[in-house]
């Protein structure tokens, strides 16, 4: 099959209930002001969004994160809107509500499959005793299970982890191709409630993709790994459909590593307050995902130029260059 078939349009329930159509979210982590890596997704997203006619939701990640500075929420959202993205419905908030990942928590347990872990990494690192190359997360093997799992979810004061199943994951990307993972070897029993006392990442956004009716995940490729521990939990809970996966490529810096503070300042809203039109971030986010040069682009001629199917599968280098070609489209 033709890895970048897909149906647009309506999505497909088992339950012959009637169809919802096809919907995807941005979701920003408001723990700094969104750089161009973090446009780059989330205008691809919405682009994706609007040509095949899905609906687009809004979700803050807030949760299990560095500290979250203060109006970060509102910048997140100003920043999607001035770049020209839009949205259906209520933004999801995730810190207003717990509850609903309180209840993914007590299902789980009901089926022995999650339990309390306090420890630290580098206490799990100290106490694994296989060798863990080629990795950078911390690997927590089946080792440091209770020799009984809990059946209830009893104390969210302390940290809870997954009691990842051996198998293989395979999905079919629709940016990538197929994908396989196999978290048990990546990182092993994952966090699924963190030791402050809150849902982990990978809890939450399966809970919230599941209960936002999310068809679709678009995002930076530096989740492929993730997709494979949030389908474990979908399965786990018992939820559908599984999302379909697109994940994009990174932004960098020119020294290979993800765009952050010491590639300069990249933040969507400091070129704008220096003067640079949303068009022009746009512009040169359309040079770097196969549109050509323009001197200007709005967020809708990007979405119809958009061929998804030329997307890079390698990262994209920020440059100086790129830098200053932005600040000459001012004044
Ligand atoms: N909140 C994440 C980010 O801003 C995105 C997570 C996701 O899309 O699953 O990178």
């Amino acid at each position: 099959m033709d890895r970048h078939s897909d149906s647009p349009g309506l999505g497909h329930r088992p339950d012959g209930a009637r169809a919802r159509p096809d919907r995807t979210r941005l979701a920003p982590s408001p723990t700094g002001a969104l750089h161009l890596g973090n446009a780059s997704s989330f205008l691809l997203c919405w682009a994706l969004a609007k040509q095949r006619g899905w609906e687009v939701v809004v979700r803050v990640e807030d949760l299990d994160g560095p500290r979250i500075k203060p109006g970060s929420v509102e910048q997140s959202l100003e920043t999607l809107a001035w770049l020209g993205l839009d949205w259906t419905g209520d933004v999801l908030v995730q810190s207003t509500n717990t509850k609903p990942y309180i209840e993914a928590m007590h299902r789980l347990a009901a089926r022995g499959l999650v339990y309390p872990c306090d420890l630290s990494r580098a206490e799990i690192a100290a106490a694994a005793s296989a060798p863990q190359e080629g990795t950078d997360e911390t690997v927590c093997p089946p080792a440091l299970r209770p020799a009984e799992m809990p059946s209830v979810f009893d104390d969210p004061g302390v940290g809870w982890r997954f009691a990842t199943p051996e198998a293989e994951i395979t999905f079919d990307d629709r940016v990538l191709g197929t994908q396989r993972v196999r978290p048990a070897q990546s990182v092993g029993d994952f966090v699924v409630w963190t030791r402050g006392g809150e849902p982990s990442y990978q809890l939450a956004c399966v809970v919230d993709d599941a209960r936002q009716g999310v068809t679709h995940a678009v995002r930076g490729s530096d989740l492929v790994d993730s997709a494979g521990r949030q389908l474990l939990l979908y399965r786990a809970l018992g939820l559908e459909p599984e999302p379909t996966y697109w994940h994009l490529p990174l932004v960098i810096g020119p020294d290979g590593r993800r765009l952050a503070k010491r590639h300069g300042d990249t933040r969507v809203l400091s070129y704008r307050d220096k003067g640079v039109l949303a068009e022009r971030i746009i512009a040169l986010l359309g040079r770097y995902h196969g549109m050509g040069l323009s001197e200007r682009l709005s967020a809708e001629d990007f979405a119809s130029r958009l061929d998804h199917t030329i997307l890079s599968r390698e990262p994209i280098v920020f440059t100086q260059e790129d830098h200053r070609w932005l600040l000459d489209g001012t004044g």
